[in-house]
């Protein structure tokens, strides 16, 4: 009985309380003395009473309505503290998306401003929203966030951050990011602009955060490379393609310029494939579809993996994975 008032009071509070700690609450049985006027008492000291340095140890020391004492590996993230600091409060489930605002009387309405067809709690912000889930399937990484619901939030974030590394994080930073952007400025941001985002802030970080032995260990060869400009009446093509570590994300990019070297177009992609190859390849058929599209028919193409320059030289068997891509290179 007591448990079930308490619950029903817990629901006003101004923070949603995780539901581990809700049990907890409503699973304490008060002692109740007959015949005494109510008062404050401080359980965590033999006395009762409060003092400062008994709240401190208690801080050192939680019990286990707080039993997620290790909340270090947010900050020891290879993250700028911004998205440190969102990913810790999105474990709090604190993040002001709309349900949350209007559980606290901030506004009248829960209606995702996205897609207006559902309410925006933090997981529907975040990953099922249709922006949100269009942005994880250009990722490429592969999760279930359904069987975590009702699951500790806390584990799973942290499971999914040594699983997928940063790419998660900033993934998510981003999604909030654009959502923003639709809140505050009216934009929505393209999917692929979204994509570039990612990648920038991942290459980023990967910069920022590599230990410094590592930059000390890379063999430092220089040696003076220029352009070379191609004929007069030739674009020059400039196309390549990545992979991101073991993970099937994986993008292209590239730019397009005219023989005095003066930029005409560039372009940029996401590929959920795992062949280096592959993406090589579509970076070198996207630029040669915007070449071709754009009225240039003599292009001078430079990707620059020279398996692929090979590959389309020479012809490939028939049965090759990639031969999609390869003849449409062939024939321009
Ligand atoms: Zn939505």
């Amino acid at each position: 009985m007591f448990g079930l008032m308490v619950s029903g009071i817990l629901i006003f509070l101004y923070t949603n309380l995780p539901d581990n700690v809700v049990n907890a609450i409503t699973a304490t049985q008060p002692r109740i003395v007959q015949n005494l006027p109510d008062v404050w008492t401080w359980s965590n000291s033999s006395s009762g009473m409060y003092s400062v340095k008994d709240a401190y140890n208690w801080l050192l020391n939680p019990a286990p309505l707080n039993d997620h004492v290790n909340w270090k590996w947010i900050w020891q993230l290879n993250l700028p503290a911004n998205i440190q600091f969102f990913v810790w409060q999105l474990i709090h489930e604190s993040i002001p998306v709309r349900a949350v605002l209007q559980h606290r009387r901030v506004c009248n309405t829960d209606v995702c401003p996205r897609c207006a067809g559902a309410s925006e709690n933090i997981d529907h912000c975040l990953f099922s929203c249709p922006d949100a889930a269009r942005v994880w399937n250009l990722t490429g990484l592969v999760f279930n966030r359904n069987s975590s619901q009702g699951a500790d939030t806390f584990t799973w974030y942290k499971n999914m951050g040594k699983i997928h590394g940063s790419l998660f994080f900033i993934a998510l930073w981003v999604i909030w990011c654009g959502r923003n952007e639709i809140v505050f400025n009216s934009h929505r941001e393209n999917t692929h602009t979204s994509m570039g985002k990612i990648y920038s802030l991942l290459k980023s970080c990967e910069a920022a955060f590599m230990p410094p032995q590592s930059v000390a260990a890379t063999p430092v060869n220089p040696r003076l490379v220029s352009w070379s400009p191609p004929m007069e009446g030739t674009v020059c093509l400039n196309a390549d393609g990545s992979l991101i570590g073991a993970t099937s994300s994986a993008g292209y990019g590239g730019l397009i310029r005219d023989h005095n070297g003066v930029f005409i177009s560039g372009f940029y992609g996401a590929a959920n494939v795992r062949s280096i190859l592959f993406v090589e390849l579509m970076a070198v058929l996207h630029g040669l579809h915007i070449c071709w599209d754009s009225g240039f028919r003599r292009v001078t193409c430079y990707p620059d993996s020279l398996q692929s320059v090979n590959l389309i030289r020479d012809g490939v068997s028939a049965h090759h994975r990639a031969i999609s891509p390869f003849k449409v290179c062939s024939v321009h």
